[in-house]
């Protein structure tokens, strides 16, 4: 790392001492950033790095609520609005158990990038609770999100902070979370979150967006070498939101995916994963993933483990930080691995990212290629603004363009900067130069 760099960053880790995953964002970050500050001293004079990483707001909050029994659980919210050069704070709501002040400012902070890279007009903002709806009945779910915005209300607007989902928030909490913001404050305010249903102000495609997108940017790495999706065998981690949804378009394209997992353990369907019957299982049942297995013939179930033991020519993590390790890649390497597209947000670890740089696999990090689904958000805001709706066709070609245009804008600029194809190096400066210029241009705030 570039020394003026490192010594801002030593700064910062020691101003958040136990923020393990935070840590490792702006480390990944300030990694590639030594040659943009070359060329711009501005930057430096300015302490846009220093402002950068420190969020203008942070917001931690009770959440008290009753369960089914009577009893009052005592939850931990969070909203962390990181950074507004681009527009209004701009990131999902995570409620699991992990989540803490770190996890939500490592995914604050790789917001600020995506959502510039988008080109849409989106500041940087994530939020949470460590809240664990698993086995939670539907009322439970309802009155932790009505107790959740009950205080996350005063600090979002269409105009200020719009969230939307994350792991544990899919469209019912969205729901919930909309009606109680709309009790509150008696404004039907469409802008205020994203990821609503359909005939209330969302926007099709925005379900499948993140998944569809991860898998039209890794197509748009893999063409750089004259291939494609058709004929790939695909390991995807996860089975929610990002997962299914990518799994579908890889499928769609001509791969067979043959592995996916939940965190009890993971499946195994060489014939290639139905699509409908996992949909089925995790999105109407709220089932677990090992029902899979029951209903289909020639399936493998592996409790625990990991699905990275699966052999794979694309692997598309789409679960959550940190669920590929050094070995793993290696591992994944050794066995014929062409690409690998990032669904969740910071999937690989340092070790493995570098495994896959070093061995020069198309490694597509996921502040760029999971950037599908914050962009269909800001297309949801476009449409409620002009108080419209798209149709399917139109809004998936939209994000399309969305994201060839982040793939080209990524390969560009590590062309620019004397690393072609490494994705990592573009993302990470095509994301901060545009958020840099932009808190020049506002002054020191
Ligand atoms: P979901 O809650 O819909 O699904 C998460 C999936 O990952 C589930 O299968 C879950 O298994 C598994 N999982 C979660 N945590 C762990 C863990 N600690 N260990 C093992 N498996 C785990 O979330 P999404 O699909 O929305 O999000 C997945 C990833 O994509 C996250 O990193 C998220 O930040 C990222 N992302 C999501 C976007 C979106 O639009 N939803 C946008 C951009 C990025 P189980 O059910 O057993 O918990």
């Amino acid at each position: 790392m570039d020394a003026r760099l490192e010594a801002i960053r030593d700064t910062v880790l020691a101003r958040n001492p136990g923020e393990a995953e935070f840590h490792q964002a702006v480390t990944e970050v300030f990694e590639s950033l030594g040659p943009v500050h070359d060329r711009h001293p501005e930057f430096l004079e300015g302490a846009v790095l220093e402002r950068l990483c420190e969020p203008e707001r942070q917001i931690i909050f009770r959440v008290p609520w009753a369960d089914d029994s009577g009893r009052f659980q005592i939850n931990r919210g969070f909203r962390v609005e990181f950074n507004s050069a681009l527009g209004p704070f701009k990131g999902g709501l995570r409620f699991h158990p992990s989540v803490n002040l770190g996890i939500v400012k490592f995914l604050g902070f790789e917001q600020i990038f995506k959502n510039a890279l988008t080109g849409m007009p989106i500041g940087g903002g994530k939020g949470g609770s460590d809240f664990d709806p698993r086995g939670r009945s539907d009322a439970e779910i309802m009155r932790f999100c009505q107790a959740f915005m009950t205080e996350l209300y005063r600090h979002i607007g269409e105009y200020t902070d719009v969230p939307a989902g994350d792991i544990g928030v899919g469209g019912r909490e969205i729901g919930y979370l909309f009606g109680q913001y709309k009790r509150i404050t008696n404004r039907y305010e469409s802008g205020v979150l994203t990821g609503k249903g359909i005939s209330w102000g969302g926007s099709l495609v925005r379900p499948e967006a993140t998944g569809f997108g991860t898998v039209i940017f890794a197509e748009e790495m893999l063409k750089t070498r004259g291939l494609s999706f058709d004929g790939q065998r695909v390991v995807v981690s996860g089975s929610g939101n990002v997962a299914i949804n990518a799994i579908a378009k890889a499928q769609a394209l001509g791969a067979t995916v043959v592995a996916c997992s939940d965190s009890s353990g993971y499946i195994v369907d060489e014939a290639g994963i139905d699509v409908d019957l996992l949909r089925q299982i995790k999105e109407v049942e709220r089932g677990r993933l090992k029902e899979y297995q029951a209903r289909r013939s020639a399936v493998d179930y592996v409790d625990g483990g990991s699905v990275w033991d699966v052999d794979a020519t694309v692997a598309l993590p789409c679960a959550t930080q940190n669920e590929i390790d050094g070995d793993a890649a290696a591992r994944l390497v050794r066995n014929g691995l062409l690409a690998v597209g990032e669904g969740a947000n910071m999937p690989s670890t340092p070790d493995a990212v570098a495994v896959f740089q070093d061995a020069r696999i198309l490694f597509g990090p996921g502040k760029a290629a999971n950037a599908g689904g914050v962009a269909t958000s800001a297309l949801e805001m476009q449409q409620n603004a002009s108080r419209d709706s798209w149709s399917f066709a139109h809004t998936e070609e939209r994000l399309t363009e969305i994201m060839v245009g982040i793939h080209d804008r990524c390969a560009a600029t590590a062309d620019e900067y004397g690393d072609p194809g490494n994705y990592v190096l573009g993302a990470n400066i095509g994301g901060f130069v545009k958020v840099a210029d932009a808190m020049l241009a506002q002054g020191l705030i």
